[in-house]
């Protein structure tokens, strides 16, 4: 956990480790599973028998999660058929400025913390290139500007700030620490002690679940001593990537599994754009495949283009599902994974009712989605870079600011290159005030909140192109960016996330799985999109009779060990 207003949290040099400590992963404490060893395992991920090689298996959405499911499925032999309304890649999209096609926008996903195995899995194996993020204070970022209420700090490294930045790090460090046992916790994920990491999290559970991100902070004693200008701050410059603010309302579990796993730091951006990972995905053809020959890949399965957007989700008499396309072609599976937002189930799509239990649609329903907005602005040069002669500084830095902005992050594609400033990146209330307004006037207020912070910079002068702009919330095949739990919702999660194993379910609810970051304990984070995909294929293996390779059980046989408990 980097705070953005400081420094390591309790880290190695706290502790006196060395460097060959073992790093910190997203294990995800309500079910520590380590899926990249699970990955990597030469006996690989199972086994269906070779009379069903080649059968059909529905896989709806083409975003991370949907295309690493149907990856898995093919090297297996089965043949996956994917949907998707879209774009290949979902909210891994980027988008490139009209004028100068290789300068791009990441619209969603844009960072990835190293500690997300199972996703750098996928990355490591297509060959991706990969950079540091320019997250504020971080080591990619030559300078950062934090104002407050109309005051401005100038920083090149943490020891920059004023004092009062450090005394709401340590503050926060004392509240995670002294409420939900922060050290302990990651000295367990380090040391992948999946006992240790269930005993404490179970622990703090039922007394968590119910509160709020800004209960557990105002209820702190270290925040209650430093008083509300400090927990106002730490709202507004955070940790990690900057403010939490937004995430106040939301259950303080959805925050520890964040800090835990060092999900908030150590960022890095896919080089070209975060949508290559998932067109590679398409596109790769492994080797060694069960049934398929060398060169197969979801892309030539799919003669070049996924199917179209899914409209209905029905099952026969038969026990086969049957699928139907927005623009009526219907086709019969056996098996049929999901991987949309869940809501898009009953928005969307005409899901029959008795496919799964009440209980499920109420965790499905009742799933609250963060809104987010994000607007980017393709500029000349990395103009940024000028030194100002009268302060020797650079004449505009990586900004945390209270105003409409939020944050802005600079995008340097090299000396000689258009640079990309994403002049506003912001969540939930932030991210309404620009729903109703195009990309001009979202430019227009954004320059303005920028030049009360920067008198004497011209950014407008610098900006080429159209900007780009994007409300994930008012897509219809998203509705929303990414889950974050209310308070007493760790119930509806831990029902959706295990649901791929279906032994107790009614025969007739056996077969259809859900996947996708919002299945995930970690929503908003690419690793929770592998990680649900993954669970979704063993469930799939198991549904049509196949077996875990022996040696690497899988996410179904130790879900009952350590996977997440139930509350009631
Ligand atoms: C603004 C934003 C910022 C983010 N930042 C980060 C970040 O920095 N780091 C990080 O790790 N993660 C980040 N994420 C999260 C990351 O983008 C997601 O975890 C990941 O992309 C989700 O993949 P998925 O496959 O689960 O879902 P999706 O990408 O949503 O894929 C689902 C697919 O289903 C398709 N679909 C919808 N309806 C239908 C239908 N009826 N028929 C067929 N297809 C359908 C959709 O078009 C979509 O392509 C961010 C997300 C957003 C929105």
């Amino acid at each position: 956990m980097t705070t953005a207003t400081e420094l390591p949290a309790p880290g190695p040099d706290a502790r006196g480790r060395g460097p060959a400590e073992a790093p910190i992963t997203m294990l995800n404490p309500d079910f520590p599973f380590s899926y990249d060893h699970y990955l990597t395992h030469p006996d690989g991920l199972g086994t269906i028998p070779a009379e069903l090689y080649g059968t059909e298996v529905a896989v709806v959405g083409a975003g991370l999660s949907g295309l690493v499911t149907a990856y898995e499925l093919m090297k297996l032999g089965l043949r996956p058929v994917v949907y998707e309304a879209d774009q290949i890649g979902g909210r891994l999209r980027t988008a490139s400025f009209p004028s100068a096609a290789g300068i791009v926008a990441d619209l969603g996903g844009m960072r990835f913390p190293v500690s997300g195995k199972a996703f750098y899995h996928y990355v490591d194996l297509l060959g991706l290139e990969t950079q540091d993020f320019p997250n504020p204070l971080a080591g990619a970022t030559s300078s950062t500007v934090i104002e407050l209420a109309g005051e401005k700090y100038y920083a090149e490294t943490p020891a920059d700030l004023p004092p009062f930045f450090r005394e709401v790090a340590d503050a926060w460090k004392a509240a995670v620490n002294d409420g939900a046992k922060f050290t302990e916790m990651q000295d367990a994920i380090r040391a992948r002690d999946t006992a240790r990491i269930k005993e404490l999290w179970n622990e703090l559970l039922p007394l968590l679940d119910e509160q709020t991100f800004y209960g557990f902070i105002a209820g702190s004693d270290s925040f209650k001593q430093a008083g509300f200008a400090h927990r106002e701050a730490f709202g507004q410059v955070g940790f990690g990537t900057g403010g939490w603010d937004t995430d106040f309302p939301n259950s303080i579990l959805e925050i520890l599994r964040v800090v835990y796993t060092d999900a908030d730091d150590q960022h890095r951006l896919i080089a070209g754009g975060a949508q290559r990972l998932p067109e590679a995905l398409w596109q790769h053809a492994p080797s060694g495949m069960a049934h398929w020959p060398d060169g197969t890949s979801l892309a030539s399965l799919h003669a070049g283009a996924p199917r179209g957007a899914v409209n209905r989700i029905a099952r026969d008499g038969d026990g086969n599902f049957r699928v139907r396309e927005r623009w009526g072609r219907e086709s019969e599976y056996p098996a049929v994974v999901t991987t949309c937002q869940s809501w898009l189930l009953s928005t969307r799509i005409h899901t029959e009712e008795k496919l799964f239990p009440a209980e499920l649609w109420t965790a499905i329903e009742r799933s609250h989605y963060m809104q987010s907005s994000k607007t980017f602005v393709m500029v000349d040069r990395p103009f940024w870079k000028d030194i100002d002669p009268t302060t020797g500084r650079e004449v505009l830095s990586m900004t945390l600011t209270d105003r409409l902005n939020r944050a802005t992050y600079l995008l340097d594609n090299g000396p000689d290159q258009p640079a990309v400033i994403l002049l506003s990146y912001t969540w939930n209330d932030d991210a309404l005030k620009w729903l109703a307004l195009d990309a001009d006037e979202r430019v227009e207020l954004m320059l303005h909140s920028l030049a009360q912070i920067y008198p004497d910079v011209d950014i407008a002068g610098h900006i080429v192109g159209q900007p780009i702009t994007v409300s994930w919330e008012a897509d219809p095949n998203f509705m929303g960016a990414f889950k974050a739990n209310l308070p007493g919702h760790y119930r509806y999660q831990q029902r959706l996330f295990t649901h791929f194993k279906q032994d107790k379910l009614a025969e007739h609810q056996r077969g259809i799985f859900l996947a996708g970051d919002d299945v995930s304990f970690t929503a908003g984070w690419a690793e929770g999109a592998v990680t649900t995909g993954l669970n979704a294929v063993w469930g799939v293996v198991n549904h049509l009779g196949g077996r875990t390779a022996p040696g690497n059980p899988g996410p179904g046989e130790l879900l009952e060990e350590f996977g997440p408990i139930a509350l009631d």
